[in-house]
């Protein structure tokens, strides 16, 4: 038995400290899970469920490179958020079991094509065309939490061309990780080589070709990118 194509090259980060990579299976997002994130959207921010929506793994560039301004589109956003990679799934996982499915951590972008999501927002259509496009998940190396524990209370942020945009703290998620790994996994069976990007602090706003974009969630890591 053979393939009829070539198969689909395996989207893999690398592990920060050794020579292995971290294959990815599915990549989650969540929806509004800081408060003043919700606010600049438009939105109350109470503690209604979490939402979710999902980008395809082949969609994940490595931080260092370039981020091409994709098409149709006059007004790309910046996301920056912590990303969580887990190591095991499951379904209906309890909070007190969620943090054993967790393999490490990470710094992604959550690239926007905003005008195109604003349409669908409101044409009530799906988000696929203003979240799920080629190159739209940069993302750092992961590294294992074996090294640097679970972080809680942390600085979340990021620079365009030296100016500091948006500037939080992990510990204002709204939906904390042990609570969108058991939320999650309700909606979904989950698996080991899954990336969550739990949502993004406030100050997102619009890229223009040749910036560079430089992320940090102090104590875990950086992720740099150029528009191009
Ligand atoms: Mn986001």
């Amino acid at each position: 038995m053979s393939y009829v194509i070539d198969p689909p090259h395996m989207p893999t980060l690398p592990v920060r400290g050794t020579r292995d990579l971290f294959p990815i299976h599915r990549i989650y997002c969540v929806g509004r899970n800081y408060a003043d994130h919700a606010r600049e959207m438009g939105h109350d921010p109470d503690r209604d469920p979490p939402f979710f929506f999902q980008k395809n793994p082949d969609t994940i560039v490595l931080s260092g490179g370039n981020f091409p301004y994709p098409d149709k589109s006059q007004d790309v956003h910046f996301e920056l958020e912590l990303v969580v990679a887990l190591t095991k799934g499951g379904k209906d996982i309890s909070i007190d079991d969620a943090m054993d499915c967790v393999f490490g951590y990470a710094v992604g972008l959550d690239m926007t094509r905003r005008d195109l999501q604003g349409e669908a927002k409101k044409m009530g259509r799906p988000w696929e065309v203003g979240k799920a496009f080629e190159y739209s998940a940069p993302c750092s190396e992961i590294v294992p939490a074996r090294d640097i524990g679970h972080p809680t209370d942390a600085r979340i942020w990021l620079e365009v061309n030296g100016k500091l945009r948006q500037d939080g703290n992990i510990n204002q998620l709204i939906w904390n990780i042990p609570e969108t790994i058991s939320y999650l996994s309700g909606l979904f069976t989950l698996a080991p080589g899954d990336l969550i990007y739990s949502g993004t602090p406030a100050g997102v706003g619009a890229i223009n070709r040749g910036d560079e974009l430089i992320g940090q969630v102090d104590g875990v890591g950086e992720i740099s990118i150029t528009v191009s």
